[in-house]
């Protein structure tokens, strides 16, 4: 044959560019499921059940099409378990003259395939993920020379660059940013709609049943899963997204509620980052929302800035920065992960719900993440690789390109400021402020000191105190700054001893899950 095209698992999109030029009289795809990449962490079983049903469902479109393929299943004999291994068996059985693959999520990945040409003694092309707005050749382009980054001027840059949410040269509604209007918590008896589940088809339970019987001890709950596996399925939750809920993401993008974990989130990610949705699409599916007058700019811009920014910025900073990314560890962060990330036994009712919604759902927001399990780890330590490992396991969307840079830089500040321009430490009144847990706590929000003092707030003053140094040059951190200062001296003794206190209780709780990063 000509050419052999590997699809990875993460790139199940028709448009992908290794399969650009394909000709199915003299090419021939190869899909692997493989023991390496559903073992290098040990995923939440919904990842793991999504990614192979898709991996399955989309060969079947393939085949449909009439582009041959060879399918290799997890279970299947002789399956080697690595990418290089499948393609060792393919070369040997095809002779194919040249590989393609599209370029991988992964810089681990990415260094395997460098040696490909070599150990497969024929060219192995390489070729650009064209999913993303920015190649990594254009975010370096736009990273150099500046000495600290700023999502918002990307971001900027990218609008003006693709025109989504632009009149010319000015941005729709005269502003590039609405945040101000997006920050409300939920008012009382706002009503929340239900959220839409794809009844799993013969092919996913098939792939339920193997998840449980090969990976039993990993986390998370598999009865609920209800992830669309096909395109057609997550086009569906694309359309469903933009009529039910888009008119009210802003408002309620940064609120929290118990019981319920969606919101009026998209719960895209999922299939943005394994292929079945492409950003493009997505943003422009709001975008006409927003035109046609079925949901305000507030919210349409509020999620444009999460794609066309965020995505984008975060997946531009891992490039630029890999693979020494995640070796820096500012703040001196030490402590082991404490067991509650794993068994949400804890009786802080923010922390325990956050946990609870990721086992069931393989999901939690954006806002549970950064101000809830991100800032408690920020707030009392812990390290990095921990937290980062913790990360990657337990999401359905965790793929280390987008995970890593949101969990080192943004969540915990390891880089020093390098991706966000200061650290996202806030006290319990913020999660009060916007969510209903408090009300349900062992802890009171408002106590800075005694038995009932939110944890959150102890160690943010605590936070603060330690990383004076470091932090307080930071004009951005002022205000708090300022607070702490502000505090009568026997208060702040108080409240600083109190948090002490509380990570001697941690520590002596000891930790026996930390899973560290392959
Ligand atoms: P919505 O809130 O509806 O947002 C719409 C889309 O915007 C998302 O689908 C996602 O594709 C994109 N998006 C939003 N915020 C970000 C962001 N900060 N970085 C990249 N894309 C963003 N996202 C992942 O896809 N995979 C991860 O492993 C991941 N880990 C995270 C870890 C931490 C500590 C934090 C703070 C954020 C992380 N995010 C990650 C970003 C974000 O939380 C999720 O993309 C989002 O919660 C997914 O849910 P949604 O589709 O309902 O998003
Ligand atoms: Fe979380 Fe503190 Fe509120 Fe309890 S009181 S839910 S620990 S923020």
């Amino acid at each position: 044959i000509r050419n052999l095209v590997l699809l990875l698992g993460d790139q199940l999109t028709r448009g992908i560019s290794a399969l650009q030029g394909f000709d199915p009289e003299r090419d021939r795809i190869l899909m692997a499921e493989l023991a390496e990449e559903t073992s290098y962490v040990p995923h939440h079983v919904q990842k793991i059940v999504l990614v192979l049903s898709a991996m399955r469902h989309f060969a079947e479109e393939l085949r449909n099409e009439g582009l041959p393929l060879d399918y290799v299943a997890l279970e299947d004999d002789g399956n080697s378990g690595s990418f290089t291994g499948e393609l060792a068996r393919a070369v040997k059985r095809l002779d194919p003259e040249r590989i393609i693959v599209t370029e991988p999520g992964e810089w681990r990945l990415r260094e395997v395939m460098e040696g490909w040409t070599e150990r497969f003694a024929r060219p192995v092309e390489i070729r650009p993920d064209t999913r993303f707005f920015a190649s990594r050749e254009r975010f370096a382009s736009w990273a150099k020379g500046r000495r600290s980054f700023r999502m918002e001027h990307f971001y900027r840059e990218m609008r003006r660059e693709t025109g989504i949410l632009m009149e010319g040269e000015t941005p729709s509604g005269g502003r590039w940013n609405f945040d101000a209007e997006n920050r409300k918590a939920l008012p009382k008896g706002e009503r929340v709609p239900r959220r839409h589940r794809v009844e799993p088809d013969a092919v996913t339970r098939a792939v339920i049943d193997m998840v449980r019987r090969r990976f039993p001890d990993n986390f998370g709950d598999l009865d609920g899963f209800g992830w669309a596996v096909t395109r057609k399925d997550a086009l569906d939750a694309l359309d469903r997204f933009v009529a039910e809920l888009l008119p009210r993401f802003g408002d309620y993008q940064d609120a929290m509620k118990r019981g319920a974990p969606f919101l009026f989130h998209a719960v895209l990610s999922p299939y943005l980052n394994i292929g079945l949705l492409t950003a493009g699409e997505v943003c422009t599916a709001a975008e006409t929302a927003w035109r046609d007058g079925r949901a305000p700019l507030n919210a349409v811009e509020g999620f444009v800035r999460q794609i066309l920014g965020w995505r984008e910025y975060v997946r531009g900073v891992y490039w630029l920065r890999m693979p020494d990314y995640p070796e820096s560890n500012v703040l001196g962060a030490d402590r082991p992960l404490p067991d509650f990330y794993w068994t949400g036994e804890t009786d802080m009712a923010c922390m325990a719900e956050a946990v609870a919604a990721t086992r069931r759902h393989a999901y939690a927001h954006h806002i549970q993440r950064l101000m809830v399990t991100g800032n408690f780890a920020l707030l009392a330590g812990i390290r990095p690789a921990e937290v980062e490992a913790w990360y990657l396991v337990v999401y359905a969307d965790a793929f280390e390109w987008v995970e890593l840079p949101n969990v080192h830089g943004m969540a915990l500040f390891a880089d020093g400021g390098l991706l966000a321009s200061k650290p996202y430490a806030a006290s319990g009144a913020y999660i009060d402020r916007m969510s209903d847990y408090c009300a349900g706590c062992a802890y009171d929000p408002r106590a800075k000191t005694g038995a009932k003092a939110c944890p959150f707030n102890v160690l943010y003053w605590r936070f603060l105190s330690v990383n004076r140094d470091r932090l307080a040059g930071n004009p951005r951190m002022a205000m708090p700054y300022r607070t702490l200062d502000a505090m009568e001296a026997g208060q702040r003794a108080e409240v600083l001893r109190a948090a002490e206190a509380w990570l001697e209780k941690l520590d002596a709780a000891g930790s026996t899950y930390a899973a560290p990063r392959q």
